[in-house]
């Protein structure tokens, strides 16, 4: 078996045109980008590549916590070939994900030819995609985009997922046109100031609603809403009635696993799960609106 995969990676697939590509001036922006680094809308100008780091911690190579075959995504996606980044752009008080999310030193440094032939080997075993995440993407734009410029000649029709909390700058959504297939993408607060108690987020629902808008003309959105306990109101509501508003076709996932995690004991009020009559209400909502439940 590995004789076939040895041959299978040098020989039968052909090897990658050496002229520069699309993507590879995509990945060269982005690399120039972290030099004064406004990957995301914290917009932080630190120089990334002289070993400064900015909120995110995020180092110049970024640090990959896991990546395999993940079966736990909607059906539409899997086997989804799930790339997790370690480190995120937000400060979620209840993280799911706390133990990678909040520390971008997890795992090992990323290696875009090995990342390749880990994709590639997903792909022999069913793989649908490449799941790019983390904590988010967003500070491992480079990347990413180093890693699809090398994937490209092997896996073309390959889609890319781009799962994020959307809180990338206008640029970076730019450097994204063309090369993501499906943005993934959580929708959570329908207000600022959840956004800011909750995740230490400034101008949430105005960014995160722009780069939505963009990611629409760009490609396919699947949006997640997490409904939050007590949040039916201030956040669900509101997010959904925009969705209704501006961009109806989308497939809507209506998540209720949300459970207390990681410093959610210290806000009483989000030290719970989502009660029954919280999710049907919700779900009340999403189907009084029309929106497309996935
Ligand atoms: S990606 Fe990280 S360093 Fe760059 S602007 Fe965002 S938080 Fe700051």
């Amino acid at each position: 078996m590995v004789a076939f995969y040895e041959a299978w990676n040098s020989c039968i697939i052909p090897p990658r045109d050496p002229k520069p590509s699309l993507l590879d001036l995509k990945a060269a922006i982005a690399r120039h980008m972290i030099e004064d680094c406004r990957l995301c809308e914290r917009s932080c100008g630190v120089n990334r590549e002289d070993g400064e780091l900015g909120y995110c911690g995020v180092p110049a190579t970024p640090r990959i916590a896991s990546n395999f075959l993940h079966f736990g995504e909607e059906p539409e996606i899997v086997p989804s070939h799930t790339i997790f980044f370690s480190g995120c752009t937000f400060r979620c008080a209840y993280c799911q994900n706390w133990d990678i999310a909040m520390d971008a030193r997890c795992g090992s440094s990323a290696d875009p030819a090995a990342l390749v032939a880990s994709i590639r080997e997903g792909i022999v075993q069913g793989s649908r995609n490449a799941n790019f995440v983390g904590g988010d993407p967003t500070p491992a734009l480079h990347t990413v985009l180093d890693t699809l410029a090398v994937l490209d000649p092997y896996a073309p029709n390959l889609p890319a997922i781009w799962n994020s909390n959307m809180y990338a700058s206008a640029e970076t959504m730019r450097l994204l046109d063309g090369v993501i297939d499906v943005y993934l993408a959580d929708f959570r607060y329908g207000n600022d100031d959840c956004a800011l108690k909750y995740s230490s987020v400034e101008n949430y629902f105005g960014l995160v609603s722009r780069n939505l808008v963009t990611a629409h003309e760009q490609g396919e959105i699947m949006l997640r809403l997490l409904l939050l306990p007590g949040h039916l109101s201030c956040c669900a509501a509101p997010i959904m009635e925009w969705v209704a508003s501006h961009m109806p076709d989308v497939y809507f996932n209506l998540m209720f696993q949300y459970h207390p995690d990681y410093r959610a004991s210290l806000y009483p009020e989000i030290d719970r799960r989502p009660s029954a009559e919280e999710k049907a209400e919700a779900l009340a909502l999403a189907r009084r609106l029309r929106l497309r439940i996935g």
